[in-house]
């Protein structure tokens, strides 16, 4: 059964990208500027990079733990990527989005696709690099993994790119503020969308004598 989507006044925003387009980096961008938006932050199995603290990054977890959790219904959506568990808190995302918060997801196309089925008006947004090469020189400069980890994320970046068409919006991540104004357009144009406005000023529209269309 999908989640039912009445009663969710925040917005849903899933961003991906291949890595190296610099997703992340345009996402602290976006959130430092668009105060209303909250990141959720996902569980992984994955070990944490130098400098990364759990619960900040990421909830690091052991595969074990993970697959349990799963099974009990505790993600949103789940998958495996780059041979580690990713997963999304579902009661963290539903209590937000109730409350009327903005929640973005950074999360693979995996993940995007079974997101998509239970809020199906969530914005998605996939950033793509301005070149592959680019996008070799973006992963080798961040230093952070093995030669050997690197050269599988090169390979993945294909899969995950493949699945672009899946998205509603595609930034190219040439020009850094640019690509960040695009961002903040779509987080805008998105809050503007009738359902959204309608759940945040549900008095003004009742007042207003404004009710959604029958469909
Ligand atoms: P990284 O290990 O570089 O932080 O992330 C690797 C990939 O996992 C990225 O494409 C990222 O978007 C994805 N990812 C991170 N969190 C989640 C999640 O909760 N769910 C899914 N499906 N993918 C995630």
């Amino acid at each position: 059964m999908p989640t039912p989507t009445f009663g969710f006044s925040g917005s849903l925003f899933v961003v991906a990208a291949p890595s190296g387009a610099g997703k992340s980096t345009l996402v602290n961008a976006l959130l430092a500027q668009e105060p209303g938006i909250k990141l959720s932050i996902s569980t992984t199995t994955r070990p944490p990079r130098p400098g990364e603290q759990d619960g900040r990054e990421y909830h690091f977890t052991t595969a074990a733990d993970f697959v349990e959790r799963a099974g009990r219904g505790e993600f949103l959506e789940w998958a495996e990527v780059h041979g580690n568990y990713y997963g999304t808190s579902r009661l963290m995302v539903e209590k937000e989005m109730k409350a009327g918060t903005d929640i973005l997801l950074e999360i693979d196309w995996q993940g995007a696709r079974q997101v998509r089925k239970q809020f199906p008006q969530a914005a998605g947004i996939f950033i793509l690099p301005p070149s592959i090469a680019a996008l070799a020189e973006r992963l080798n400069k961040r230093g952070q993994d093995e030669p050997h980890i690197i050269e599988r994320r090169l390979l993945a970046a294909g899969g995950e790119i493949a699945h672009a068409p899946e998205f509603e919006y595609v930034i190219i991540n040439e020009e850094f503020n640019v690509a960040l104004s695009e961002m903040s357009a779509i987080v805008r144009a998105t809050r503007s969308r009738f359902a959204q406005q309608a759940a945040r000023n549900a008095s003004l529209f009742a007042q207003l004598g404004i009710h959604a269309q029958q469909s």
